[in-house]
């Protein structure tokens, strides 16, 4: 058998996250979200923006988009999740959507889904270069 020509290859890291793409998944990552009724900052309004919940140990609060990828901490109960989705990362996607993304056409969704992956590698290249910057501070250091 021969590989197919012409098909191109979808990465793992390209399909993980595409769940996100549908809300009820994206706010049944909020379980342990510290907001609830009575803030603006909901786990429904946060899912709403295009938010999941991705606490660390450090950072109990961190929610990411899932499109360009922004991670925003330090939530206060009267911020509003898509102002402050809009005031951090302006030129989203997900921000520009005109309509709920189940509604979305198969050109609209793959137009979408692109951006979601330039953004990815964009993420991945920006933290490699990070670790490399960090690692090359550790050899000036030593090399004194
Ligand atoms: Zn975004």
């Amino acid at each position: 058998m021969a590989a197919a020509t012409g098909v191109p290859k979808v990465l793992p890291s390209e399909l993980k996250g595409l769940e996100y793409f549908f809300k009820e998944h994206r706010l049944a990552t909020f379980t342990q979200w510290p907001f609830d009724s009575g803030c603006s900052c909901t786990p429904d309004r946060m899912a709403e923006a295009g938010f999941i919940h991705c606490p660390s140990e450090n950072a109990p609060d961190v929610a990411q988009c899932i499109i360009c990828f922004k991670e925003l901490e330090g939530w206060e109960p009267d911020d509003d999740p898509r102002e402050e989705h809009q005031k951090h990362s302006p030129n989203c996607a997900f921000l520009a959507l005109q309509k709920d993304i189940s509604e979305l056409s198969l050109q609209e969704f793959m137009r979408l889904n692109k951006e979601r992956i330039k953004n990815l590698v964009k993420k991945q290249v920006n933290k490699k270069i990070d670790e490399l910057e960090k690692y090359a501070q550790h050899i000036k250091v030593f090399s004194r």
